[in-house]
């Protein structure tokens, strides 16, 4: 069984890179398990963020390592929220105020298209040259009012046009066959096959 180390220790990405890649013989083992410490993301792009954290896992860790970086960007704020989705409102991490945020600074527009972003990053070690780098968007538009309770984070106002409902209203299956981060994983599979 091949190792790789996680530069996440969210359990929900942990379950889904574990479901995806144990079937190739690959365990994936989270950072903090290894003692690793957190990265810094002070990148403009959501690609240099994740390659920081996954060269970080990987040198500390000696094995090779996956990260991933997501966020949402709306057409009329010039790609913003984008790096800063997490933390859009400041302080802690809040996503009733950074939905209050993007709901209040969105009220005068009438362009309300936004999409979801994924990028995930595989280096084989720390200085790898050439990582293997997956990416997946997801288009639809941030309404006013919230509506479901599921996913996380702004997907009770991520209104998906074709289906007329929020991501919060689609049950896991379906987000996952439709979002920026399914989208994203299927490439990954896609690239580990090529390399096999
Ligand atoms: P990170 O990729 O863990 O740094 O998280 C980026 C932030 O983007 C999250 O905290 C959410 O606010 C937002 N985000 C990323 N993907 C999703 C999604 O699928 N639904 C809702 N919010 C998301």
């Amino acid at each position: 069984m091949k190792r790789l180390v996680l530069a996440s220790s969210n359990p929900g990405k942990l379950r889904e890179f574990e479901a995806l890649l144990a079937p190739l013989g690959i365990e994936v083992v989270p950072q903090s398990r290894l003692g690793v410490p957190e990265a810094e993301e002070p990148h403009l792009t959501f690609l240099e963020n994740a390659l920081a954290k996954a060269r970080n896992a990987s040198r500390h860790a000696r094995l090779p390592a996956l990260a991933d970086d997501s966020g949402i960007c709306a057409a009329a704020l010039g790609g913003e929220p984008g790096v800063h989705s997490a933390r859009f409102a400041g302080g802690p991490r809040s996503d009733e105020r950074n939905n209050a945020r993007l709901v209040e600074l969105l009220a005068d527009k009438a362009d309300r298209r936004a999409h979801y972003y994924c990028v995930i990053v595989l280096v084989r070690h720390a200085d790898d040259p050439e990582p293997l780098i997956a990416e997946g968007r997801w288009h639809g538009e941030v309404a006013d009012t919230p509506r479901g309770s599921g996913g996380f984070g702004y997907d009770p106002y991520f209104q998906v046009p074709e289906l007329g409902l929020r991501a919060a209203e689609l049950d896991p299956p379906t987000k996952n066959a439709l979002s920026h981060r399914g989208k994203a994983l299927r490439g990954l599979l896609a690239l580990l096959r090529e390399e096999g």
